[in-house]
């Protein structure tokens, strides 16, 4: 049985360096995203501009939609309108509910569709549940830049190696 903290691509990388040629030759059509971490710092609303233009080079050729567990619309929102994406907030991962009506609102198929998030326990687990593809990507530090040392991601990670 495929475990369902299994990921499918730990990048070790921050979002913006993941190469969109890859997704693509991996057959993605649709990318869900994770905001706190993924996209911006968790305790600032300034997106990089990285992570900025990384969006704008993959909205062309992908559907894109934001996925957050936080329970601030008014965060989320902001973040969604300044990049133009469609997103849910409350979003429960690894719950199921929330991220499969996204997919579905999108029109994507599982096989097309991965989500890439900060956390095993959240974003790969749902990705999983989801029957899609899962991108680890490195937690974005208040400066844009990935952080050195990631103590969730360490920890989930040794709970993981127990667990499987
Ligand atoms: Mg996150």
């Amino acid at each position: 049985m495929k475990s369902i903290l299994k990921v499918n691509w730990d990048s070790n990388l921050p979002i913006y360096a993941i190469s969109q040629y890859e997704l693509q030759k991996e057959g993605i059509h649709c990318l869900l995203l994770d905001v706190d971490g993924t996209l911006v710092n968790r305790k600032s609303n300034i997106i990089p501009k990285a992570v900025k233009n990384w969006i704008i080079e993959s909205k062309k050729l992908f559907s894109l939609y934001l996925i957050s567990n936080n329970p601030s619309k008014k965060r989320i929102s902001k973040i969604a309108k300044e990049l133009n994406l469609r997103y849910k907030c409350n979003a429960s991962k690894p719950s199921k509910k929330v991220t499969l009506s996204a997919i579905k609102e999108i029109g994507s198929e599982p096989k097309n569709t991965a989500i890439i998030g900060d956390r095993i326990f959240t974003d790969i687990i749902v990705g999983n549940r989801c029957n899609i593809k899962t991108i680890l990507v490195k937690r974005l530090s208040r400066d844009g830049l990935p952080i050195k040392f990631n103590l969730t991601l360490t920890i989930e990670k040794l709970i993981s190696h127990f667990i499987k």
